[in-house]
């Protein structure tokens, strides 16, 4: 079905309808030549979806009717993914592969063995476009929220945006065994916020491996092979997702909560 979303204020709950404007309704009309009476999905790209009906189609806006509440389809964790910003197009392929596997937001960071070097106005380019990429992967995988990609921030910006989370990872080659990655993972709970910081394709000097340390950060291994910069992610991604989806995420009492859905 049809994804769409517009901002709250597009969405009148009382009256069980919403609005939508803007680009999308050149493509509802004229690309996918949408008829009345079609449902489609409307959500606010944070936190609620509809199902809805549409009723009318005109020039500059299509009106929907709101038949019901769709599921909600976000992992009941918030999970940070700080980047370390690779070369080309590696950072479109992380971007939406991220924001399949459950991604809250993505951080692009510039660490020392970055190689990208991107002027402001480059930059702003790149950002709208890695936004563009999350929302049409957000679509296309059925979130409920479209994952920010925030601009670019160097290495101790990062580390001070990733001061509040909950748990704090830095998946390093140099790390050995996997006790530290499941302990980490064990502390990943429903309400929680995770942040994962992953190395660009030359990893990281030891000394920001140190520093993220000193702030926090656990250094984890992902076993003993060495995974590129865009594997490394996803496979964190991976692991995070099926712990939050499978019940394997132990209750106060320790024991499994099947389910997981938030009360
Ligand atoms: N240049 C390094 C590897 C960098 S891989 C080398 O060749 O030795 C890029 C990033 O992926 C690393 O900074 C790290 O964050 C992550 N990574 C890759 N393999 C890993 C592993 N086995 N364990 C933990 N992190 C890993």
């Amino acid at each position: 079905m049809y994804h769409f979303y517009v901002e709250q204020e597009q969405i009148d709950s009382g009256a069980a309808a919403v609005v939508i404007v803007g680009p999308d309704v050149n493509h509802i009309r004229n690309v996918l030549r949408m008829k009345p009476g079609e449902e489609i999905l409307v959500g606010n790209g944070a936190d609620k979806d509809y199902l809805c009906r549409i009723e009318q189609i005109a020039p500059t806006q299509v009106t929907a009717r709101i038949l019901s509440r769709a599921e909600n389809t976000e992992l009941p964790a918030k999970i940070y993914l700080f980047q370390g910003l690779p070369k080309s197009d590696k950072m479109e392929l992380i971007i939406q592969k991220a924001v399949e596997l459950g991604v809250y937001q993505v951080i692009p960071v510039n660490t020392s063995r970055t190689v990208v070097k991107l002027d402001a106005k480059k930059e702003e380019a790149r950002v709208r476009r890695w936004n563009a990429i999350a929302e049409s992967a957000a679509k296309q995988s059925g979130r409920v929220l479209v994952p920010e990609v925030t601009p670019v921030m160097n290495f101790d910006k990062a580390l001070a945006y990733a001061a509040d989370l909950a748990v704090k990872m830095i998946p390093y080659e140099n790390a050995r065994g996997m006790e530290a990655a499941a302990q980490a993972v064990g502390l990943v709970r429903p309400g929680t916020s995770v942040g994962v910081l992953i190395g660009p394709e030359g990893g990281f000097e030891k000394a920001e491996v140190d520093e993220a340390c000193s702030v926090g950060f656990t250094p984890v291994s992902l076993g003993r092979r060495i995974l590129r910069t865009e594997t490394a992610g996803l496979a964190v991604l991976s692991i995070l997702m099926y712990h939050l989806e499978t019940g394997s995420v132990p209750d106060a009492a320790g024991c499994a909560t099947p389910g997981l859905e938030k009360a």
